[in-house]
């Protein structure tokens, strides 16, 4: 399989590969598969952090293209993990789909990073989609760990399928999680954040915002945050997980 540029560009950045063995594939609902994965020496090579994501390579045609998946339920010591897929028409869903224990799938490293700000934040504001559940749910598990219930979360995550919201979000009962039924190409779930998010409801210099969706659904909340309610950058961590 021959990587697109993407590959040599990675490689020059340092980036790490490996190869996955494919153990085993989980129904967590019709439309979100849990893939079981030996890791090949990823977790001892890179360690671990909330929301790791990963570079997968899917073959087309004997092309490579990367999609990127998130760590779940890393076990450093067995190396072994999982990876949860949001399944529709695409390469690496399709592949969810259909892949068989034995199969191995390469993957790269480079580029997952993430931190709290330095002072707790006074609340944290999360926006995603089963796409970005699996690095929300490390989220809120790194939050109870490390601040508690000091610093509580308000989500909204966006729903296509009926099962969704039935997908565990392992949040507090001080948290607030709403789903949000996917409606005109995003608008919707846009709406009801940016109605939510005031100048009365939020501190710009004490609050921590993690945006998580579709790729311009992204980019309307981190504008609304920047723009209207002069957000600094620092405190704000966004990244469109895929585009319509
Ligand atoms: C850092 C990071 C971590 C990610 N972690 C995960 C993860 O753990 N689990 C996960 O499921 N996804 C995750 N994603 C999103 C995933 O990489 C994309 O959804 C990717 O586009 C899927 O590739 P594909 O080949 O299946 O579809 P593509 O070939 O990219 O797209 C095919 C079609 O499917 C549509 N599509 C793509 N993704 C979605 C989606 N999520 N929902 C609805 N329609 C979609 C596209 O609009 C297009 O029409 C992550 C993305 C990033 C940036």
């Amino acid at each position: 399989m021959k990587r697109s540029w993407e590959g040599v560009v990675l490689k020059v950045m340092g980036a790490k590969d490996f190869t996955l063995h494919v153990t085993g594939r989980q129904e967590i609902t019709p439309d979100f598969l849990r893939i079981h994965v030996r890791d090949g020496g990823l977790l001892s090579s890179v360690g671990l952090h909330p929301t790791l994501w990963i570079r997968l390579w899917f073959d087309d045609a004997g092309k490579g293209h990367q999609r990127a998946y998130t760590v779940v339920n890393a076990d450093p010591v067995a190396g072994t993990f999982s990876m949860d897929f949001a399944i529709h028409d695409g390469l690496a869903a399709d592949w969810a789909r259909s892949v068989q224990p034995g199969t191995t799938i390469e993957a790269t490293v480079q580029g997952s990073a993430f931190a709290f700000p330095d002072t707790a934040p006074r609340r944290i504001w999360v926006v995603g989609d089963p796409a970005s559940l699996p690095a929300i749910n490390s989220l809120l598990d790194e939050r109870n760990a490390v601040l508690g219930t000091a610093a509580p979360v308000t989500a909204w995550l966006e729903y296509q399928h009926d099962a969704d919201p039935s997908i565990e979000v392992r949040a507090s009962t001080s948290d607030v999680v709403t789903w949000v039924p996917r409606k005109r190409d995003g608008d919707a779930l846009v709406e009801e954040v940016v109605l939510a998010l005031t100048a009365d409801t939020v501190s710009a210099v004490d609050d921590f915002f993690w945006i998580a969706c579709e790729a311009s659904s992204t980019r309307a909340i981190v504008k609304h945050l920047r723009k209207v309610l002069g957000v600094d950058k620092h405190r704000i961590d966004a990244l469109g997980y895929w585009r319509a």
